[in-house]
C-alpha cells in the first residue's frame, strides 16, 4: 500500500508543496500543517552495507520504503522485507539500517519532522480496529482485529437463511455484538462462501444458500451499521489474512486452501488477490478429480469437493469400517481406538488433495501453498502425509520443504483476512491510488 508514497511525496516536495501539505496526513499519522519533510533520499545498499540516520523521538520519524526482497537489521530487530514494505523508526538516537541479505536492496528514506502541537494532539493509530466476518456453510466466525491482533472472537452456527432480508439481519446482528463504544471500529470486512462480485460488494449466488441471489451486502449492511463494508469470497479473505499477517507474509505468489465443508482456494499473484474475469477464480472445489465420480452440489460429477472436505473424510472413514455418529471432526479424531481407520480416511483424502496441489503449482508456480480451514486443525494427521505425497508426485526441482505450510490462523483465517481487508480499504485508503 505504500508503493506510490515516495513518488507522490517527491513530486510534492519538488513543487514546494512539501511543507504543510495536508494530504500527507493520510500517510504520516501525526502530520499537521506545521509539520515538514526534513530529508528525503534514495539509497542502494549492497550486501552488508548500511545507512545511518538520526531521529529525535517524539517529533521525528524516519520511514524506510523498500524496493526488492531481503533481510534488513535495525539494532536487534530483523525484518524480512518485500517491495512496498515500510519500516518506521521512532526511537530517539542514531542508528543504522543494515542489509543482511545476499541481494542488493534499494530503499527510499523519508524523515518527517512533526510540529509540537500535532505530536500532542496525536491519537494512537494502533487502536484503530476493524471487524471481520466469515460466513461459511456450517459456522460463522466473527472477530475484532486491533493492532494486528485478534482482540475478540466468537463463532456461531450459520442458521438456515431463506431470504435476502434474513441474510442482512443475520449479518447485522453478528456485527452489532462487537460494536462497542470503547473500540474505534473503522470498517467491516465480510467473507462469504459463494460467488461474490467484490467490486460491487454483491453476493451473486451461494451453494449453501440457494434462496439468496444478487444480494448487495455491502450497501445494505453499511446502511444499517453506518460504517464502510467490504465483501469478498471466503477463500479470498483467508488468502488475504495469511498474506497480511500469516504464513504467506512476504510471498509474492501464494495460494491459500481452505478445507472445511468443501475446498476453496484464494490466489495471490504479484502480491494481490486474483479474482479472475468473473470473480470465480479459485473455485477449485469443482476441479474435476474423478471421471464420472460422485455427484456434486453444482450438478456435475467427480468434483474435488466430493473427495477433499470434512464430508469426504467422514465418508472415507465409514467406507473403511468406521462407525460415525453426528458430532463433527473433533469427536471423530478423539476416538483413539479407531486411529487406524481415521488415518486411512486421511490418507485417501490426501491423495486427491496432493494431486490438486501439484496441478496448482504447475499452473501458477507459486512460492507456497497454505493449508487452512477446519480440517487443518488435524494438522499432525494432515501435513506430513500431504508433504510426502506432493513430493512424490511433483517434478522434484519444483519441490522445497517450505512449499506447503500450515496457515497461521486455521479456521479463523477468513475472518482475520476480512478484518485486515477492511483495515487496508478504510483505514489506509489514502496511501495509494492502487487498489489493494
Ligand atoms: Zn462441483
Amino acid at each position: 500500500m505504500y508503493k506510490n508514497i515516495f513518488q507522490a511525496i517527491k513530486k510534492k516536495v519538488k513543487s514546494h508543496e512539501g511543507k504543510g501539505n495536508i494530504e500527507f496526513a493520510r500517510v504520516f499519522p501525526k502530520w499537521d500543517e506545521n509539520s515538514q519533510i526534513d530529508f528525503i533520499d534514495y539509497a542502494i545498499l549492497p550486501k552488508d552495507t548500511s545507512i545511518g540516520f538520526h531521529c529525535h523521538s517524539g517529533n521525528e520519524e524516519v520511514y524506510f520504503i523498500f524496493k526488492g526482497h531481503g533481510e534488513m537489521r535495525l539494532q536487534n530487530d530483523i525484518f524480512n522485507v518485500k517491495p512496498g514494505d515500510v519500516i518506521v523508526n521512532t526511537n530517539n538516537s542514531s542508528h543504522s539500517l543494515v542489509n543482511n541479505s545476499d541481494e542488493e536492496i534499494h530503499v527510499f528514506v523519508i524523515q518527517v519532522k512533526y510540529s509540537r502541537d500535532s505530536v500532542n494532539a496525536y491519537k494512537d493509530d494502533s487502536k484503530i480496529a476493524t471487524i471481520g466476518l466469515d460466513i461459511g456453510g456450517t459456522n460463522t466466525k466473527v472477530l475484532i482485529l486491533e493492532d494486528s491482533e485478534i482482540k475478540e472472537f466468537y463463532q456461531i452456527k450459520t442458521p438456515q437463511i431463506n431470504s435476502n432480508d434474513e441474510m442482512i439481519d443475520f449479518i447485522v446482528s453478528c456485527i452489532k455484538k462487537l460494536l462497542k463504544p470503547d473500540k474505534d471500529i473503522r470498517g467491516v470486512g465480510i467473507g462469504i462462501s459463494g460467488m461474490v462480485n467484490s467490486e460491487a460488494g454483491c453476493l451473486i449466488s451461494s451453494c449453501f444458500m440457494p434462496n439468496i441471489n444478487n444480494l448487495n451486502i455491502q450497501q445494505a449492511v453499511s446502511d444499517k451499521i453506518n460504517k464502510p463494508v467490504y465483501v469478498d469470497n471466503d477463500s479470498n479473505m483467508a488468502a488475504f489474512g495469511e498474506l497480511y499477517l500469516g504464513s504467506a507474509k512476504g510471498c509474492e505468489n501464494s495460494i491459500t486452501l481452505t478445507l472445511g465443508t468443501g475446498i476453496g482456494a484464494g490466489i495471490i499473484l504479484n502480491g494481490k488477490l486474483y479474482h479472475g474475469s468473473t470473480g470465480r477464480a479459485g473455485e477449485i472445489g469443482h476441479f474435476i478429480a474423478k471421471t464420472a465420480g460422485e455427484m456434486c452440489s453444482c450438478g456435475k460429477r467427480g468434483c474435488l469437493n466430493m473427495y477433499v472436505s470434512q464430508v469426504a473424510l467422514v465418508n472415507n472413514y465409514i467406507k473403511n469400517g468406521g462407525t460415525y455418529e453426528e458430532g463433527g471432526l473433533e469427536l471423530l479424531l478423539s476416538n483413539k481406538s479407531e486411529a487406524c481407520k481415521i488415518e486411512l480416511a486421511f490418507d485417501e483424502m490426501c491423495d486427491y488433495l496432493a494431486e490438486a496441489i501439484v496441478n496448482l503449482k504447475y499452473l501458477f508456480d507459486c512460492e507456497t501453498i497454505i493449508i487452512t480451514g477446519g480440517i487443518s486443525n488435524a494438522s499432525e494427521l494432515l501435513i506430513d502425509k500431504l508433504k510426502a505425497k506432493v513430493k512424490n508426485k511433483i517434478i522434484i526441482d519444483l519441490w522445497s520443504d517450505t512449499f506447503i505450510r500450515l496457515g497461521r490462523f486455521n479456521e479463523k483465517s477468513g475472518a482475520v483476512g476480512a478484518a485486515a481487508k477492511a483495515l487496508e480499504m478504510y483505514c489506509y485508503d489514502g496511501c495509494t491510488n492502487e487498489k489493494p
